[in-house]
């Protein structure tokens, strides 16, 4: 077996993705020599102490940090500057701070002014998720052949970046190192997007009017079951993400609106040729990414 990634890994909020990581650690041994738990609840840690996925639990996120060389924040990320600043004057020198919150810019503008001198920050996203949360969700195989984006800010030590890439090569990802405004473009359209329009669709169909509303559930198609599994993911965890990648977000919905209308303007007046063009090109999309064994 390979030598742990890290010695001591505590990671700050153990849900989905937290737990998985916790679950990879206490699985193969290659990620930390021992994994420490936070969480904001007791009875979060009273599961995860159930489970068995953490050598320790700790309610304090500043005693779950001592000693670490690596601390992981894995909770919503509107939940981020205030764990940094609890935090921040109890991280060990040398350590690597990273996270897996879901946008980029606003982690870097949340935690980056409070990093101390000597703290590595290189923070991450992995693409990988359901829309299950909580410590009893996560798996040994979520990151399995996705992709973990990477987005260290300039002048980060080139040595603290590889060994977080390193870390979720273990997980089984495939590793990038990405612009963070770059990063929260591309995530504003193949994920933050595609959310907003499932909670909406979900919505819409909720405020029809009662008979209608009994007959969409009776008959869901497909169609419409997609987006309800989108839209049930965690309400917090998703507000935060919306708030907090504003620009993209509105600037991909600006364009999918515009798009939308087109589409409209095409059912209204009849064009079976420009219909049928959009439709190709999703079916084109979705091929390709069956090639890339990313469907
Ligand atoms: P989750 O299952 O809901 O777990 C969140 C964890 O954070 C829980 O342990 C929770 O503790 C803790 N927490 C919540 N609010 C907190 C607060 N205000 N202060 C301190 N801790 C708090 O969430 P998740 O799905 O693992 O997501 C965690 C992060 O990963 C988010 O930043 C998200 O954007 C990112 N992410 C999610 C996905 C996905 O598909 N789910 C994919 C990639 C990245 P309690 O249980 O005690 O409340």
């Amino acid at each position: 077996m390979a030598e742990p990634v890290f010695r001591r890994l505590a990671l700050i909020g153990i849900g989905l993705i937290g737990s998985s990581v916790a679950r990879i650690a206490a699985e193969r041994g290659e990620l930390a020599r021992e994994v420490v738990a936070n969480a904001r609840t007791e009875a979060t840690l009273d599961r995860v102490r159930d489970l068995g996925i953490a050598d320790r639990v700790e309610m304090n996120p500043a005693r779950a940090v001592e000693g670490a060389d690596c601390v992981m924040l894995c909770a919503p990320v509107g939940a981020y500057a205030a764990l940094a600043q609890a935090i921040a004057p109890h991280l060990a020198p040398g350590c690597v701070l990273t996270d897996v919150g879901s946008t980029k810019q606003s982690v870097i503008r949340d935690v980056g002014p409070l990093v101390p001198e000597g703290v590595h920050f290189v923070p991450g996203h992995p693409i990988a998720g359901t829309e299950y949360s909580g410590p009893d969700s996560g798996f040994t195989t979520l990151f399995q052949g996705r992709w973990c984006l990477l987005t260290p800010p300039p002048g980060t030590d080139p040595g603290a970046v590889e060994k977080v890439a390193e870390f979720w090569r273990r997980c089984g990802s495939m590793v990038e190192v990405m612009e963070p405004a770059h990063h929260d473009r591309v995530l504003a359209i193949v994920s933050h997007l595609p959310h907003l329009l499932a909670f909406t669709i979900c919505g819409t169909a909720d405020a029809l009017e009662e008979e209608s509303r009994q007959q969409v559930l009776k008959f869901a198609a497909s169609g419409f079951r997609d987006f309800t599994r989108i839209a049930g993911s965690d309400p917090v965890m998703w507000r935060d993400i919306f708030l907090n990648n504003r620009d993209a977000l509105l600037e991909m919905l600006q364009r999918f609106t515009e798009d939308a209308q087109a589409m409209a303007r095409a059912v209204r007046w009849g064009d079976p040729a420009y219909i049928e063009a959009r439709i190709q090109a999703g079916r084109v999309i979705r091929r390709s990414l069956i090639e890339l064994k990313q469907a």
